[in-house]
């Protein structure tokens, strides 16, 4: 049955003209929006209170009266019964088959509720990814996540399946006994987030003497959780570690897997515009803005989604339409380069807009260092401080003063910062599994 679909995993959708994708995103919002307003006494106040009801949604320019909802709201909701969803849930408690919930990174858990089909269109939704990615029936994929309350990769372990491909779970096994499991069984792929794909490579090479790119069959590795993929000096150092292609997929909880590169690569990542709306909104004028180049912040519908619908939802991910077409063929439209910040992450630092993912890319591209760093902003006084410690892979400690002057030029060009360089032994930062926290801003908690 694979074999019939050629080159996408929905061949009409995913080929869809954009006049007909809007056409059917028109439709599917008026569904969702009455479904929310008719079963969730949350959507229902809303809405009433902003004086709307499902029927004046007529064109698709009405989209733009419906009222945002934020995460704030999500938290405030759970207040409320039924118990420990609240009110915003449209879907009876005992249909309820799964409970997830947000990793909480900033501030309270979201809660969220599936119904059997919100996971199938959990798995619907990763099919098109990795199917956009190469994956087929043939391949074998390794999951190294133990099985937890977090969405994460599961989606697209049962989409893995979905598409015939065998599925390795390697949960439980520590990192050395994953990387000899994914040797033994020869996988062809695996999923994780940037951190520790770059991780596994560190222990690979250095406690297994194994060189993943080498002694290893991975040909094709899907990255979520974090912005790395999409970006081009990290991509390319996870690409060399493993001799392997890296994509990325944007995803969260409370709103589905909406986005995809698939293997043209071409900068950019395709919006699921057949599952999900996204609209760009201007930070500052709030006006919606459809044309390449300009950045703002997300708003996002997930327009099949049932249990706890996710409408008009202020992500604060700051995405920007591309200028270009993808050659793979599909008509959903790309956004540049990933998502490129979140609009409370961007931070003023001595007057001066910071995105952290600024930092990463100069770091990652000095071949020299290694692939953990930690930046720590800091008050001494009224002024502000940033100490970003590095490591020196080893070898090349005796080039220490020419890396650093490589690292503050570059940094001062792509950031227009000074920082003070802390330069730290090889292997003695932080590692982490799943999201790593390398950016910390003591100016927030009174440090
Ligand atoms: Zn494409």
């Amino acid at each position: 049955m694979l074999e019939e679909r050629g080159l996408y995993w929905n061949p009409v959708l995913e080929t869809l003209p954009q006049e007909k994708i809007q056409a059917l995103q028109l439709k599917k919002f008026r569904r969702i929006l009455e479904w929310a307003y008719k079963n969730s006494p949350f959507y229902c106040r809303l809405y009433q209170d902003a004086g709307l009801e499902p029927g004046d949604i007529k064109r698709f320019e009405d989209i733009q009266r419906v009222p945002k909802i934020e995460k704030g709201m999500m938290r405030e909701v759970q207040q409320r019964t039924p118990f420990p969803y609240g009110d915003m849930l449209s879907v009876p408690l005992e249909q309820v088959t799964a409970f997830r919930q947000t990793s909480g990174t900033t501030g309270t858990p979201v809660y969220q509720a599936e119904t059997w089909q919100d996971w199938e269109w959990w798995s619907e939704s990763w099919c098109y990814i990795l199917y956009a990615q190469g994956y087929r029936d043939i391949d074998r994929v390794f999951i190294p996540f133990g099985y937890n309350i977090f969405v994460a990769f599961w989606a697209g372990h049962y989409a893995a399946e979905k598409l015939g491909c065998e599925v390795v779970p390697g949960g439980v096994l520590d990192t050395q006994a994953r990387i000899l499991k994914m040797q033994e069984l020869r996988c062809t792929a695996f999923m994780a987030t940037p951190t520790y794909v770059l991780g596994m490579a560190d222990a690979a090479r250095n406690k297994l003497r194994i060189d993943p790119a080498k002694d290893l069959n991975i040909q094709k590795i899907t990255c979520a959780g974090e912005p790395g993929a999409s970006i081009p000096t990290t991509k390319k150092r996870m690409e060399a570690a493993w001799g392997a292609k890296v994509y990325d997929h944007i995803g969260a909880t409370e709103i589905g897997a909406w986005s995809y590169e698939c293997t043209e690569q071409p900068g950019g990542l395709h919006v699921n515009q057949a599952l999900f709306l996204v609209e760009i909104e201007d930070i500052e004028t709030g006006e919606i803005i459809t044309d390449p180049g300009k950045e703002g912040k997300m708003i996002i519908t997930a327009l099949d989604r049932i249990a706890k619908p996710c409408i008009k939802f202020d992500s604060k991910d700051v995405i920007r339409w591309a200028d270009y077409e993808c050659d793979c063929g599909r008509t959903f439209r790309l956004i540049d380069g990933g998502v490129v910040g979140r609009a409370d992450d961007i931070t003023k630092v001595k007057g001066v807009l910071l995105a952290p993912t600024a930092i990463e890319e100069v770091v990652r591209s000095i071949s020299e260092l290694g692939d953990e760093y930690e930046v720590v902003v800091s008050k001494k006084g009224d002024v502000d401080n940033i100490l970003l410690k590095i490591e020196i892979l080893p070898g090349k400690e005796g080039e220490q003063k020419s890396i650093l002057f490589r690292l503050k030029d570059q940094l001062r060009v792509k950031t227009n910062l000074g920082y003070q360089i802390e330069v730290h032994p090889f292997g003695s930062l932080p590692r982490y599994e799943v999201k790593a926290k390398r950016f910390k801003d003591l100016r927030k908690t009174g440090g």
